[in-house]
């Protein structure tokens, strides 16, 4: 059979390959090691209760958070649901304004419409065109009868990092639940949920070299939740169902790695970024960097190319994995919702490209990637010409 090489995989932010040393420690808790946690007569259940409770230490530490302040979930999206309906569900009698921002993850969006749906104001901040928002502009929103605030750590498609610590520190001061969806910057960059003043933290192995299906919600002691899902009462009654240990033990081995790594591959994986933005600058010209090149992840950048079809150009990338960040339905392909709340025009929306970089990506990866991109460009431009005229 002729092997077919696989494209260099350039998006890590949509999701990670499963790190060896977080798959060796999670297969044990799959066969000898498969009790159920809420087990209390046998030794089965105590040693996989004493797996989860030693995960939660290790992933509350990673946040700053004590260990009976970690929720876990099945991922971002159901810790973002849960965040933000169970806080609704507790006090929307009397607080029924959410402030959130325009370019937050779907899981966020979608479940504010739903709670406009059951009775919620929702305000949703618009980014300068940078992709910042400035703590001035929720300052410039609250009302007496504002619930939560929820504005993201970073975002995935174009990696910005919000002033959370400057918005943490307004909500604290207004009495004012502060969630954050921080799944793109865990592992990534250093968190601490008391020096940013955060109530309420989402997070997912998955987009830090752990399995899919395994999350957490940080929620501050004292912080008041309505459960989503109803059972056994499981992780101190937000969140009833029996624990997913391997997928647990795994989430705290990523944890574990990403401690120890965090400044070192953080330093690497901006100096690769950076050669593959430097790369592509160098090589063609209309190009365009979008989202703040300062405040950002290290592992992102999202570029769009000027004189191309958008549809064409990543049917086109075949060496490489990389995403658009919009939203495909069988009908039509949109733009990037966040590019389009930056202010990007269509055209560029359309040809933009994320790439995101991870543990595995080499400096021999990033080579190979600006060629295939210069050379799929250049074509492209050379058809686009001559349809335009
Ligand atoms: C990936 C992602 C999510 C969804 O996480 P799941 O664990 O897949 O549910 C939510 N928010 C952000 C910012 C993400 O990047």
């Amino acid at each position: 059979m002729p092997t077919l090489s696989r494209p260099i995989y350039l998006d890590y932010n949509a999701t990670t390959p499963v790190d060896p040393r977080v798959l060796d420690a999670m297969l044990p808790w799959f066969t000898e090691q498969f009790g159920n946690a809420a087990s209390r007569t046998h030794l089965y259940g105590w040693e996989a209760a004493d797996a989860v409770s030693d995960a939660r230490k290790q992933v509350a530490k990673l946040i700053g958070a004590g260990e009976k302040e970690i929720v876990f979930t099945s991922g971002a999206t159901e810790s973002n649901n849960l965040a933000l309906k169970g806080a609704f569900e507790t006090l929307g009698a009397t607080r029924r304004h959410i402030i959130t921002v325009a370019t937050e993850h779907k899981a966020i969006l979608d479940t504010c419409q739903h709670l406009e749906d059951l009775g919620a104001e929702v305000t949703y901040l618009l980014p300068a065109s940078d992709g910042l928002i400035m703590p001035q502009q929720v300052q410039e929103a609250m009302r007496p009868d504002t619930l939560l605030v929820s504005v993201m750590y970073a975002n995935n498609e174009i990696g910005v990092i919000q002033p959370i610590a400057g918005i943490g520190q307004l909500c604290r001061a207004a009495g004012v639940l502060f969630h954050t969806d921080a799944t793109q910057a865990v592992g990534k960059i250093p968190i601490s949920v008391d020096k940013s003043y955060i109530d309420l933290l989402s997070l997912t192995a998955h987009k830090l070299y752990g399995p899919k299906g395994i999350g957490a919600l940080y929620v501050r002691k004292g912080v008041k939740l309505t459960a989503q899902q109803d059972g056994g009462r499981h992780e101190r009654g937000h969140r009833s169902g029996t624990l997913n240990v391997p997928g647990i033990v795994g989430l705290a081995k990523a944890c574990q790695l990403a401690a120890g790594t965090m400044q070192e591959e953080a330093n690497h994986l901006a100096q690769l970024r950076d050669s593959l933005e430097n790369g592509i600058l160098n090589a063609l010209p209309d190009i365009q960097i979008n989202g703040n090149r300062e405040k950002r992840l290290p592992q992102t950048t999202n570029i769009s190319f000027g004189r191309v079809d958008g549809e064409e150009l990543l049917m086109a990338f075949n060496r490489i994995a990389v995403s658009n960040g919009s939203a495909c339905t069988s009908a039509s392909v949109e733009p990037s919702f966040v590019l389009k709340a930056l202010g990007v025009p269509d055209d560029l929306a359309y040809a933009s490209v994320r790439f995101s970089l991870g543990r595995f990506t080499s400096n021999e990866d990033i080579e190979v990637a600006i060629q295939h991109v210069k050379e799929v460009v250049e074509r492209l431009r050379k058809q686009y010409s001559l349809e335009v005229g």
